[in-house]
């Protein structure tokens, strides 16, 4: 929940969505996490690919003790070994950093993300569900984390109903301050009837996270009117900042567990029954991100001509640039898939 993720959102800053002031202790909190998450790293078990199952794998990066593999058939990366399920809920429910995020850094970037994130992504899944002819009576939100979009969506009254699962405790009590019906469970254990399924099923940021992408993509699929519509956002391993900064990238963590590609994020949904409609990386962040990691002094250019004319030297008139280049090209490391629920269960 972390990354860059916006669309059509005019220009924001890392700055004003994670302000350097907090930053400092969010790192503080980030690094008890890790250290709290390798006690149990006896435990943690081998995975095939998360995207098309294939057991062939070559090693891409250690970082934190965490290993992060590459998928041979189609580059998925991914933590192998991972945490089960029952760890990671153990690992969430007493994170210092999602409790950091919480107290801290949301409520102090809320308006900024507000305006410039949940805002534009509302408008878009309500543009997506008019494009596609998507029934606008009830919408689901898997992991609500702080609620904004779930807010944001209500004070629009496109939505008869909007449910928000949000696991996390601290998190799922700010939703229901908030005023929005939420759902405290991981989405494994929920269930619907028949008449109660949602027309819309969205979730930003989640499936990188999860012990089981698949899984989760057929539950989710499980909670969808026939015809739904599912959107879902989350890193993509192929994307410019991951690409050129390896494991340098603030994506890499051990949170982060799956970084699909987009045609390994699309085969995947296409293989349990969904139809993609749209492939998108609105990312408007990537750029950045790296020029900061070389003013920081983490990322050395200087054998990089090209990239220290456009990230640096050029930067004011480049800069946006070639953003935009990256976000139109599939390039950005903020992947979203507009896909629709096509077959029955
Ligand atoms: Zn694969």
């Amino acid at each position: 929940m972390t990354n860059q993720n916006s669309r059509k959102s005019g220009s924001f800053t890392e700055q004003q969505i994670r302000p350097a002031e907090l930053v400092k202790g969010q790192k503080i909190a980030l690094l008890a996490d890790i250290e709290r998450l390798l006690t149990r790293r006896e435990e943690f078990i081998a995975v095939p690919c998360p995207a098309c199952k294939c057991e062939k794998s070559s090693s891409k990066y250690e970082k934190s003790g965490f290993n992060y593999e590459e998928c041979e058939s189609c580059q998925t990366i991914y933590v192998n070994p991972r945490p089960s399920p029952d760890i990671l809920e153990w690992f969430y429910r007493d994170s210092e950093n999602y409790t950091y995020w919480n107290k801290f850094i949301f409520p102090a970037s809320e308006k900024v993300r507000r305006d410039k994130i949940f805002i534009p992504r509302v408008e878009n899944v309500i543009k997506y569900c008019d494009k596609y002819n998507v029934n606008r009576d009830s919408i689901l939100e898997v992991g609500a984390g702080f609620g904004t979009f779930c807010e944001v969506m209500q004070s629009m009254g496109v939505f008869r109903r909007i449910v928000g699962i949000e696991p996390t405790p601290d998190l799922a009590q700010t939703c229901r301050d908030k005023g929005i019906e939420v759902i405290e469970s991981p989405v494994e254990n929920v269930n619907f009837e028949a008449d109660q399924l949602f027309d819309v099923v969205v979730n930003f940021e989640v499936i990188e996270h999860l012990f089981s992408p698949r899984d989760f993509v057929i539950q989710c699929k499980r909670l969808l009117t026939k015809n739904g519509l599912f959107v879902i956002s989350c890193p993509n391993g192929q994307g410019f900042d991951i690409i050129t900064l390896k494991k340098l990238s603030k994506t890499i963590d051990h949170e982060h567990l799956n970084y699909f590609t987009p045609q390994s994020l699309n085969s995947l949904l296409t293989d349990i029954g969904f139809e993609v409609l749209e492939t998108l990386t609105p990312g408007r962040l990537d750029a950045e991100l790296v020029r900061n990691e070389i003013l920081e002094g983490h990322f050395n250019v200087s054998g990089q001509p090209f990239l220290k004319k456009v990230l640096i030297d050029e930067w004011d008139p480049l800069g946006s640039k070639f953003q935009q280049f990256i976000s139109e090209n599939l390039l950005s490391s903020n992947l979203w898939i507009i896909a629709q629920n096509k077959s029955e269960i």
